[in-house]
Parts: C-alpha cells; sequence; structure tokens
C-alpha cells in the first residue's frame, strides 16, 4: 500500500504497561479492535452506553486516520454470573428468564435489539462483526481442552477451572500479586478450587438450567472470561492489536483473558488494552445494581436529544470520570447548536467546492487529527471544532465541509439542523428551584413546593410530578 508511510503515528495509553505508547498494527495500516459488548439481560444504561460509545471514537479516529480497522463486539448471552469473583450465583441471562417468564433467548433477543436501537440513538456505528457467545461453544470448549492438555486447568466433578498458580503473569493487567489476592479472600466460597483465584472456564449444568451443552467433561456451559478469548481469536486471529472495556472490566475479566489466551497460545495475544473510566450520576458509579440508571431513550423526556449525550461524553477524555448532570447536559446542548448552527451558514454554496488541502483548511485538520491521534484527546478536537466555527480566516462553507469532514469523527449529527426553535434548555437558577422543589416534596411540604411551582412557572418552566420524580419542560 503506497499510502502507508503518510499515516499519521497514533499514541495511545496502554493499561498493559501503564504509559502511552505508539500503535503498531501486527499488520501494517490494519487494525484489529475487540470490544467486549454488552450482556443482555437487561436493557444498557447510558454508563454501558460511554464505554461502547469510546470504542467508537477510536474506530472513527482510525479510519479518519486513514487506518483499515475491523472492529469485533461480541453480544454476551450466556454465563455472565451475578458474583463474577467468586464464579458463584446465578446466571444473569437465566435470572432474567426465570423473572420474566420468557426464555433466555427471548431474552437475549429482546435486549439485543434495544441495545442495537439506543446505539443507533448516539450514532454508534455498526462494528464488523456482532458475534454471540452461544455462537462459539464449540471454540470455547476447544479453548478449555487446550488448556486442560496444557496443564494450565483442572476438572472437578464437570466443572473446569484455570490454575492460576502455573500461569506466572497473572495479575499483570490489574498489577496484583497473587499473594495479595489470596490475602484478600477471606471467606473461601468454594471449596473444590485449589486456589481461591483459581476461574471457572466450564461449568457444570445443574439440573434445572436451560442453557447447556455437551462437553467432555458432561453437560455444563462457558464462563464469561474464555468466551471473549475464544471469540477474539475466532475473529480477530492470534494477534489483537487493539482490546477495549469498560475499567471495571479489567479485573478480573481482562486479566483472566489474558490467562487464558496466553495461556492457550503461549505468546502474547492483545497489544493495546484500553479501558475508558465510568460515567458517574452524583459522583456515584451508574449501575443497576445503585438503582441509578439512565437510558438514552429517557433523555428526550428530560428535554434533550440523544446526541446531546454524546456531545457530553466527547467533553471529557475517555480516562476520565465523567458525571452525568442537568447543568453538563444544558452546556453539552448548546454546544452542539453551536456547531450545527456553523454547519448551516446563510450562504448555501457547496461544500463540495471547497479543497480541505489548502490553507487554511490543512492546518486545521492538522490541529484536529493531532489530537485524535493523541491518545482520543476529544476534549481538544472538540475545542478544534469551535475554534473552526467562530475562524475570521475561513468562509462560511469552508467552516461547513471542515465541520462535516471532523463529523466523521465526532458523530455529531452536525448535518441535522439546530434546535433554535425547541431550545429545551432551563433558564439560570430553575435548576436550583428544582432541587428545592425536590427537597419540599421529599419532606411533604406541599405549600413550600407549591409555591416554588409557580416561581418556576413564572420563568417559563412548566414541572409535571411522575413516578419518577419532576419533568421540568420550558414553555415555548
Ligand atoms: P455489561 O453489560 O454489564 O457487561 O457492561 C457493558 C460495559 O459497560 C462494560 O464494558 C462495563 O465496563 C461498562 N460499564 C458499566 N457501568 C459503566 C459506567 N457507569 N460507566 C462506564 N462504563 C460502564
Ligand atoms: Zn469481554
Amino acid at each position: 500500500m503506497s499510502e502507508l508511510p503518510d499515516l499519521p503515528p497514533v499514541r495511545l495509553y496502554n493499561s498493559l504497561t501503564r504509559g502511552v505508547e505508539p500503535l503498531e498494527p501486527h499488520a501494517p495500516g490494519r487494525v484489529g479492535i475487540y470490544t467486549c459488548g454488552p450482556t443482555v439481560y437487561r436493557y444498557a444504561h447510558i454508563g454501558n452506553l460511554r464505554s461502547f460509545l469510546f470504542a467508537d471514537v477510536l474506530r472513527r479516529a482510525l479510519e479518519y486516520l486513514g487506518y483499515e480497522v475491523k472492529h469485533v463486539k461480541n453480544i454476551t448471552d450466556v454465563g455472565h454470573m451475578r458474583d463474577d469473583t467468586f464464579d458463584t450465583g446465578e446466571d444473569r441471562m437465566e435470572l432474567a428468564a426465570e423473572v420474566e417468564g420468557k426464555t433466555p433467548e427471548e431474552i437475549a433477543q429482546f435486549y439485543t435489539d434495544a441495545w442495537l436501537e439506543d446505539e443507533a440513538a448516539i450514532n454508534i456505528l455498526p462494528v464488523d462483526v456482532f458475534p454471540r457467545a452461544t455462537e462459539h461453544v464449540g471454540d470455547m470448549i476447544e479453548l478449555t481442552r487446550q488448556l486442560v492438555e496444557r496443564g494450565l486447568a483442572y476438572e472437578v466433578d464437570g466443572t473446569v477451572y484455570f490454575d492460576v498458580s502455573a500461569f506466572p503473569d497473572y495479575g499483570k493487567l490489574s498489577g496484583q500479586r497473587l499473594e495479595q489476592m489470596r490475602a484478600g479472600h477471606r471467606v473461601e466460597v468454594e471449596s473444590d478450587k485449589r486456589d481461591p483465584e483459581d476461574f471457572a472456564l466450564w461449568k457444570r449444568a445443574g439440573a434445572s438450567r436451560l442453557m447447556k451443552w455437551p462437553s467432555p467433561w458432561g453437560d455444563g456451559f462457558p464462563g464469561w472470561h474464555i468466551e471473549c478469548s475464544a471469540m477474539s481469536l475466532a475473529h480477530l486471529g492470534e494477534h489483537v492489536d487493539i482490546h477495549t472495556g469498560g475499567i471495571d472490566n479489567k479485573f478480573p475479566h481482562h486479566e483472566d483473558e489474558i490467562a487464558q489466551s496466553e495461556g492457550a497460545l503461549g505468546h502474547r495475544v492483545v497489544s493495546i488494552w484500553m479501558h475508558g473510566e465510568f460515567l458517574t450520576l452524583g459522583d456515584a458509579k451508574m449501575a443497576k445494581s445503585a438503582g441509578n440508571i439512565i437510558r438514552v431513550t429517557d433523555l428526550p423526556e428530560k428535554g434533550f436529544e440523544p446526541l446531546v449525550f454524546r456531545y457530553l461524553a466527547l467533553t471529557a477524555h475517555y480516562r476520565s470520570k465523567l458525571d452525568f448532570t442537568a447543568d453538563a447536559m444544558h452546556a453539552a446542548a448548546s454546544g452542539l447548536r453551536r456547531l450545527r448552527r456553523a454547519t448551516h451558514p446563510d450562504d448555501t454554496s457547496e461544500v463540495e467546492g471547497v479543497e480541505l488541502s489548502e490553507e487554511p483548511m490543512a492546518a486545521y485538520r492538522q490541529r484536529f487529527a493531532d489530537a485524535i491521534a493523541d491518545d482520543l484527546a476529544t476534549p481538544t478536537a472538540l475545542a478544534v471544532a469551535h475554534a473552526v466555527a467562530s475562524a475570521d480566516d475561513l468562509e462560511p462553507v469552508e467552516r461547513k465541509a471542515l465541520l462535516l469532514d471532523f463529523d466523521r469523527v465526532l458523530g455529531l449529527g452536525l448535518d441535522e439542523p439546530p434546535d433554535d426553535e425547541a431550545d429545551v434548555g432551563l433558564p439560570p437558577g430553575a435548576e436550583e428551584l428544582l432541587k428545592r422543589r425536590g427537597a419540599a416534596r421529599a419532606s411533604k411540604d406541599f405549600a413550600t413546593s407549591d409555591a416554588l411551582r409557580d416561581e418556576l412557572a413564572a420563568m417559563g418552566v412548566d414541572v409535571r410530578d411522575t413516578a419518577d420524580g419532576q419533568v421540568p419542560a420550558r414553555r415555548h
């Protein structure tokens, strides 16, 4: 490929080496990315989506810079235990099926469809392959068999465990030593393991289990970690350039994946491990178990189009925590509106006439490319977009052409008209009144709550009380 020498160097933070390093794809110019996908037993929340969004920006950035990308994102439709650390508890899929009175397959299909719709709503591009764990059980059994053969795994009564003491590198990703991990285990939960840190590759199926497969160790089902090893090897081969996930996947999920894949193959498999930080709500991690989840589909009734969330996510670096607040969303909405206004100038000249390789356009493109190649510095990339939006040295049509070009990475739907008419932002001070009204209602002080409702109405904000709390709407 003649254009290869021109591919700009990309630097990414590698969780494994704890430093920023150059991306050096195994096949020059072509990058294989594996992203740990959702467990489809419930709706994805915007925290989950933040981690998928960062992988989408990574893929778009590499394509923008001229790399050819193969992106694989799995769908976990079996075997994700409730308590991953101890490999105990029930399978989340089966539990959801029981609660909702459906088969595990119906549950998986329903939540997979919902997740794909949520991803589309925030312009996450479909990846090249969406492997489902249930389609790869044969590969998982084969990998488990190889690990047993290599002396890295052992069977106890139909369940196969990985023997961490046989893999000297265990702990290299999370930076933990086996002795420390063992010391953390005060209570021995499963007595048939040789070491409390050993984890299940294959589990024996109980009598009532619905999802089970025959194997050399009897009927059973795969553990969550072996699923990602098997699917990444199946679709990307023995060398995976980049593997992404949320920060909580680092341990034990990715530590175990390294042990399995590298244990079976005898060499390094993943070059760069990338982990996205959490989205928080009032400083608590957004999680179903914490009861503080928001879905993409909840955003419109809060007055925001879903892409405002994408904009919000881009304002923070993927390795920084991001707090989801109404104020931050209002700021994101106005930032998005500003970029869209610049993409819709009164002057309707055609962007096709603009030569992006000429100055001063080329210099702006270079700044944008430098930002995304620098460990995905999306806040800087957005700042370049805003600089373009108000640049004196550019014609309106040139600003538009540049912003549409940047939108290949940003994915903000900048070709959509700005929402001037439907300005959904709340006026200054309204947030504070809503907070006070929420507190008044909680303490059943209805006189104060009514007075605050009137004050809000005077500002042009109507409040509806719902089972989920107050829903403000700005009158137009
Ligand atoms: P799950 O469907 O539970 O396997 O989660 C899907 C992805 O979402 C994983 O990569 C998690 O690390 C990630 N994740 C879960 N909660 C959050 C959060 N609050 N913020 C960002 N990512 C999250
Ligand atoms: Zn995974």
